[in-house]
């Protein structure tokens, strides 16, 4: 209850609609049953919906529509992140992209506050939401792989393992989040980050197309050649323009790749071996992925955990790794030739995590002297029992595409860097946890540049964050947000204000 208190004061998006929706919610807890049930509008409203209009939504569905106490209701409720725990007066379960045309149009009707899930993996808890309509896609989770045309057709409900699996059965892949089951959908719209990114772009840079129902309940499709500007906002954009339901990707071929755990203890040498590892990735190939951890283990020791993936060709993996191997003395080396699907399965944690997680995130060029001190600094002088200060690379191929080329803006970053505090729950760590992390970003984030809306954090300044996040690029986004959803129905996301 106290951690559900702190979390509501510091995530405003909670504050505008839990309280008075909980209240009309105990009145009439059975809402099907009476002729209206309360609900969270846009704008924090609560309105009340009509059993009939309700019931008529539901004969549309092929999909269930679940309200609370229905069976199904509290599993689908839940989002990966256990820091938030939503009620949603209605999920609609979409089994296609008709079934989403009926949940938006509803939405947009009633003006019901609406969230959009499709991995639920939002670190924010955004795919979720309290009193409103959750437009829950993951039942959609088919992948057709065209070997010919190297091209996939990914439902926006499937998890990164779904596309990774089927594609490696063609011997083909792209780049894709480093958890396997992380959504395709919510990863490739903010922009989708991972092991081939320096190799082949991000997730985003992969697209050829979407398919998309927008606020007004139209379908439609977004490529260069169909709605090109629409196509534009959708690489990077997250979800602001509408509900995708299919997303087309190019593919690239991918064998076996070498890599897994290379771990080093933290130790009072940590900054030389944090600037060691700088020197060693300073000119690494595109080939190489190298995602630096600087964590607690199992048993809460500390660590500087290096994730490695290297995908060009295996007879050169030992010489391009060996400069990683120098560094210091690990604690775990498990860096092998191995397929790509299993390394993107190794980080999983399927369903609800165990731990609560707090984040907050930021673009950073260059592992420079500067920065490897202000993180090393803040460990050592603010100790805490279950944290994660990382890196994921960027740059390489990602960094050759140009900033105004799509939404995404970051393009001169060499990496993502986060803070994350982490606690289990139930359990009283997230006030300690919270504030840990917002005071190690006030020393961090002077040394970023912009951020990665995946990855951000919390939005309740979002409108300043995600002009910060969009640079250049967000006047564009503005005009087209406000072509495409003018009341800002998509608004639990990195939101941009219609202009
Ligand atoms: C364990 C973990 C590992 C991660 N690793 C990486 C990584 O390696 N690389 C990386 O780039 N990011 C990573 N992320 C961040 C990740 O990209 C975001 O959390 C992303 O939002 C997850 O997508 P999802 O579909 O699971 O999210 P959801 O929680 O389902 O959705 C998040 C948001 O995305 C939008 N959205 C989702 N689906 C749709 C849709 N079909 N149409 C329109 N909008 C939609 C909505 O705004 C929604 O609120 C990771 C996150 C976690 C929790």
């Amino acid at each position: 209850m106290k951690r559900r208190t702190v979390l509501a004061g510091s995530l405003a998006a909670l504050a505008a609609t839990s309280i008075p929706y909980r209240r009309l919610l105990a009145v009439n807890p059975a809402p099907d049953a009476g002729a209206e049930i309360a609900a969270a509008g846009l704008d924090g409203r609560t309105l009340s919906l009509k059993s009939t209009d309700i019931a008529e939504l539901r004969a549309a569905l092929r999909g269930d529509l679940l309200t609370a106490g229905q069976p199904g209701y509290d599993a689908a409720r839940r989002l990966w992140n256990p820091a938030f725990d939503r009620h949603p007066a209605l999920i609609a379960r979409c089994l296609g992209a008709g079934d989403v045309r009926h949940a938006v149009s509803f939405a947009a009707a009633h003006g019901l506050l609406t969230a959009v899930r499709a991995g639920g993996h939002s670190f924010a808890g955004q795919s979720g939401c309290d009193g409103g309509l959750v437009i829950d896609l993951s039942a959609m989770r088919a992948v057709e792989v065209d070997p010919m045309k190297k091209e996939a057709r990914v439902e926006a409900g499937a998890l990164l393992g779904n596309f990774d699996r089927e594609a490696q059965a063609f011997g083909l892949a792209t780049t894709a989040g480093v958890v396997a089951d992380t959504g395709v959908a919510g990863l490739t719209l903010g922009g989708g980050m991972g092991r081939l990114g320096r190799r082949f772009g991000l997730s985003c840079d992969n697209l050829s197309a979407v398919e998309l129902v927008t606020a007004d309940g139209r379908w439609l499709r977004a490529s260069a050649y169909e709605n090109a500007d629409l196509f534009w906002g959708l690489r990077g954009g997250g979800g602001n323009f509408g509900v995708a339901t299919l997303l087309i990707y190019r593919l690239h071929e991918l064998g076996q790749v070498y890599g897994g755990a290379l771990v080093y203890p933290y130790a009072a040498d940590a900054r030389q071996l944090l600037r060691r590892l700088a020197d060693a990735i300073a000119s690494a190939p595109d080939e190489l992925y190298v995602g630096i951890d600087c964590d607690t283990g199992e048993h809460g020791e500390r660590l500087v955990e290096l994730d490695v993936c290297y995908s060009g060709p295996l007879q050169q993996a030992e010489r391009v790794i060996a400069p990683l191997r120098r560094i210091g003395k690990p604690v775990k080396d498990e860096l092998a030739a191995q397929s790509y699907v299993k390394l993107q399965g190794s980080a999983d944690t399927p369903g609800v995590s165990p731990d609560a997680i707090y984040l907050k995130g930021g673009l950073v060029e260059g592992l420079k002297p500067a920065l490897i001190d202000a993180v090393v600094d803040y460990i050592d002088n603010n100790p805490s029992d279950s944290y994660d200060i990382g890196f994921q690379p960027v740059g390489g191929a990602i960094g050759r595409v140009a900033p105004h080329a799509t939404a995404y803006f970051g393009r001169a970053a060499s990496h993502d860097m986060y803070i994350m505090g982490i606690w289990k729950v139930p359990g009283k760590g997230a006030e300690r946890n919270i504030a840990w992390v917002r005071e190690g970003w006030k020393h961090l984030e002077p040394l970023t540049r912009g951020h990665y809306v995946n990855t951000a954090g919390e939005t309740h300044e979002r409108e300043n964050r995600a002009r910060v996040a969009y640079g250049d690029n967000y006047a564009r986004l503005a005009a087209l947000k406000k072509r495409y959803d003018p009341t800002n129905l998509f608004r639990l996301n990195f939101n941009i204000s219609p202009a």
